[in-house]
């Protein structure tokens, strides 16, 4: 009998039901081909879930994600719902709580440009030929976001802000597990940001990375202060291979790493929570980017980050290695022979422009 998944689907607004439907035709074609079984339950978030029920993130929803195997989320968000509080809005209302509540403090975000693709960086093609690839794996749920005392206080008549950056040991070295786990399915090498050269906490994070380190003969680790790293990232992204960063940095560089990248609408990302003890994670996963009001409804939109995110699925929650290199080749296959969505589409020979179902009907087909 066949291996059956479990996996709540939260496709959310915008675009995120019309990308999230060519994932399940990716994810239907993959069950076919390497004899698994996907149970997936769809369920409302965000702002259809406030149309429905006034819950950004309504109970059952959380009931069908604590039953699954992964989440693979689509994104939420949009101007309908911009003038609710704060707390209510689909985001702010479901995004984070989700995080929390399973404990999700490894935020994966891979900043792939395909070879075809360079012209669409901002970074100059002669750096990046032949395309890069690089995973930012940041910490997600400690550090200066989250430390205690946070506060603005009057103090001698001024205002003064109070931030603490926080890590301990066991959070560190969790996350760095998570990196080098990564790196020995991909190029071997993890480059650990910190600023051990003015922080405590750097030099903690680094003297914590190297211990790991030791666990992992096969990988190759060096440091780099986040200063240089933002420099080194963008003069020659294709040496990297994983970085490792704590919240703040990681926040900032994998940011910079998704706009180098050129499109947002083919990034993935995943956010981990703890190991169960087979080196796979529970996890949610979704594009890096939103709902995408501008083009939502048109049958335009890129659903590859869709597509992808539902491969590293594969990977880091179902160990299903094999099926999401197939996804991942695929997804270079329709590149490599020219099939564009409108955001990644220049009109140079060689380029025919498909929309979002015919983007995941070819990929499908190249499976
Ligand atoms: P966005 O990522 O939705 O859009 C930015 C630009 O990128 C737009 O021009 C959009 O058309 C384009 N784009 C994004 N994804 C694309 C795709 N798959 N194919 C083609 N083009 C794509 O960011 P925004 O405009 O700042 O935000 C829109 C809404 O999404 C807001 O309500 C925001 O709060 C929400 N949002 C949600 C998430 C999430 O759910 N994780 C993340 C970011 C933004």
């Amino acid at each position: 009998m066949s291996k059956s998944y479990q996996i709540a689907v939260l496709a959310g607004d915008g675009i995120g039901p019309e990308v999230m439907a060519e994932a399940k035709k990716v994810l239907a074609r993959i069950a076919e081909l390497h004899d698994v079984d996907f149970q997936l339950e769809d369920k409302l978030v965000g702002g259809a879930a406030i149309d429905d029920s006034g819950s950004p993130l309504p109970e059952d929803t959380v009931a069908a994600c604590e039953k699954a195997d992964a989440i693979l989320f689509g994104s939420v968000g949009g101007p309908k719902w911009e003038n609710l509080p704060p707390d209510q809005q689909p985001e702010r209302g479901a995004l984070l709580p989700l995080r929390k509540h399973f404990g999700l403090f490894a935020n994966l975000r891979p900043a792939v440009c395909f070879p075809a693709l360079t012209h669409a960086s901002p970074v100059k093609e002669d750096r990046i030929a032949g395309g890069f690839d690089v995973l930012c794996v940041r910490e997600l749920t400690g550090g200066i976001y989250f430390g205690e005392p946070k506060s603005i206080e009057e103090v001698d008549g001024e205002k003064v802000a109070i931030d603490t950056m926080v890590y301990k040991q066991s959070e560190v070295r969790r996350i760095a597990e998570v990196a080098f786990t990564a790196a020995q399915g991909r190029g071997g090498r993890v480059t650990s940001i910190d600023k051990a050269n003015v922080l405590r906490n750097g030099i903690l994070w680094r003297e914590t990375v190297e211990e790991v380190a030791k666990n992992y003969p096969d990988v190759k680790l060096d440091h780099l202060y986040v200063d240089n790293a933002a420099m080194q990232l963008i003069t020659r992204p294709r040496e990297f291979d994983v970085v490792l960063a704590p919240n703040l940095f990681g926040d900032i560089l994998s940011d910079e790493m998704a706009m180098i990248a050129g499109s947002l609408g083919m990034l993935s990302s995943a956010s981990l929570g703890e190991s169960k003890g087979d080196g796979l994670y529970y996890g949610m996963y979704e594009p890096s980017g939103g709902t995408a009001p501008d083009i939502a409804g048109q049958g335009i939109a890129n659903p590859i980050a869709q597509i992808l995110s539902a491969a590293m699925m594969l990977r880091f929650s179902l160990g299903l290695n094999e099926a999401a290199e197939a996804i991942d080749a695929a997804v270079k296959a329709v590149i490599d022979d020219g099939l564009r969505t409108g955001d990644i589409y220049t009109g140079s020979e060689g380029q025919t422009k498909v929309g979002t179902a015919e983007m995941g009907d070819a990929i499908v087909a190249k499976l």
